[in-house]
Order: structure tokens, then C-alpha cells, then sequence
């Protein structure tokens, strides 16, 4: 049974500036739905134009792992659906949140930090250093791995410190950034990871790729596990024995 991911995409550049439609001719969402699918995962979109977001009940109830790319039209998302992807997450849906997803409404509140953090559009270098080689995420990835060109972010990071770290990056102007977090929402898993600056082809990157497949391999969950949120019963208290 293939994992089900939704590839969630604002789509808003490409559709205003025609740099990104050259780079990106079938939006975002279709470029990491071609780079994503192969076996054993199942790829649909959604965007922000479509009725709820292309998020209905129905969408997220047949989501295993949802990934998401936003940046200009953050607060054009709908608070009732962010709250319905919060509560699919805390019943152990997987969350990517890419890039500049960092400021969307969905990762700020399942933070619960500002999220903010440095940026410089300068076509540097970045260089993607793996901290955690043991880590299912990093799978099949040597030392590090370069963008010839993309946009910088630095610290300081304004997240919880992720649960584990799995990816550093370095950049020519010389900050550093934690590009790989996790952490673990409810009884979903949640990845941050940094590259895909909406004018550079990052989202073609084979290693880009392979560490998006890898992290929705590793969020998503086992079929048919009931999720237990809200579901708890009252237990009756246990006594000690006269
Ligand atoms: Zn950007």
C-alpha cells in the first residue's frame, strides 16, 4: 500500500512573477509531485485557489503525509482549516513544511514560536551538512550536499529546539542554519527542512528529492492505527490492597 501525500502549495508566484513560471512551468506542486511519486508513495495537490484550500475533511482524511509550500499569502489561509490540519496532525497525519513555510499559520502554531529567522536573496551557495547520519531522513546521503544557488537563511531560528536535528547548512556569506528539524506534534511527526527558494530549480535537486521522500517515509504512519486524541477514558483509581 502506497503512503498517501498531499502536496499542498500556495501558488501564488507562479502565477505573478514569470521568472518562477519559467523555472516552475507546472507550479511547485507539480514539480515535487513528478520528483516525489515512485513506489510505495502516492502523490495528489492542492492549492490555496481551490475550494477549502483543496483541504476538505475528505483530502486530510486520506492524507498520510501532508507537505506544505507557502510565502506570500500566508494570512490568506482559512483559521478553520489550519485548525483541521492541527487536528489531523495531533491524530498522527505526517507534516513537511518547506522553505518559507516556516512563517505559515499551520507550522507558527504547532510551534508556537515566531518562527523568524535571517534571509538574504543573493544566489549563494548553500552547502547541506548531514548532522544525524543515522537518522532515516539522511538515508543514502553522503557528508553534505550542495545548491550551487539559492536563497540564505540564518540564525537565530526562532523554533523550539526540534527534537532532533538532522541537517545543518552553511552558506558563502558565512551564517549557518538548522535546515533539518523534527519534532513530534500530538501523535504526528512533523520535518522542517529549509531549501526551495520559489526562483531557483531546488525542487528538481536529486538530493532535495531524496530527503523529502526519505522524511515522508519516516512521518508517515502505519495504516489503521486508531488515533487515540480525545478518545481518552476515565480510568477507574487503583487502590492499595487492605
Ligand atoms: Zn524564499
Amino acid at each position: 500500500m502506497s503512503i498517501r501525500v498531499t502536496i499542498w502549495n500556495e501558488g501564488r508566484h507562479e502565477q505573478t512573477n514569470e521568472k518562477v513560471r519559467a523555472v516552475y512551468p507546472k507550479g511547485i506542486h507539480g514539480a515535487l509531485a513528478e520528483g516525489l511519486s515512485e513506489e510505495g508513495i502516492a502523490t495528489r495537490t492542492a492549492t490555496l485557489d481551490e475550494p477549502e484550500h483543496g483541504l476538505t475533511e475528505a483530502v486530510l482524511a486520506d492524507t498520510d503525509v501532508l507537505i506544505w509550500w507557502g510565502h506570500m499569502a500566508h494570512d490568506q489561509v482559512q483559521d478553520d482549516i489550519v485548525a483541521r490540519v492541527q487536528r489531523r496532525v495531533w491524530e498522527g497525519m505526517g507534516l513537511i513544511v518547506l522553505h518559507s513555510g516556516h512563517f505559515s499559520k499551520i507550522f507558527k502554531r504547532l510551534m508556537g514560536t515566531s518562527c523568524d529567522l535571517k534571509w538574504r536573496e543573493a544566489d549563494e551557495k548553500e552547502r547541506i551538512w548531514v548532522v544525524d547520519p543515522s537518522h532515516p531522513i539522511a538515508a543514502g546521503l553522503g557528508e553534505y550536499f550542495e545548491l550551487p544557488q539559492e536563497e540564505m537563511y540564518g540564525e537565530h531560528f526562532d523554533i523550539p529546539a526540534p527534537d532532533e536535528l538532522v541537517f545543518v547548512s552553511w552558506f558563502e556569506g558565512g551564517e549557518v542554519f538548522r535546515s533539518g528539524c523534527t519534532y513530534r506534534r500530538g501523535q504526528g511527526k512533523v520535518f522542517y527542512f529549509r531549501p526551495g527558494h520559489e526562483t531557483y530549480p531546488t525542487y528538481y535537486n536529486e538530493n532535495v528529492l531524496k530527503v523529502i521522500r526519505n522524511g515522508v517515509r519516516w512521518a508517515a504512519q502505519a495504516r489503521g492505527a486508531k488515533p487515540v486524541y480525545g478518545n481518552a477514558k476515565p480510568l477507574e483509581p487503583i487502590r492499595p490492597k487492605e
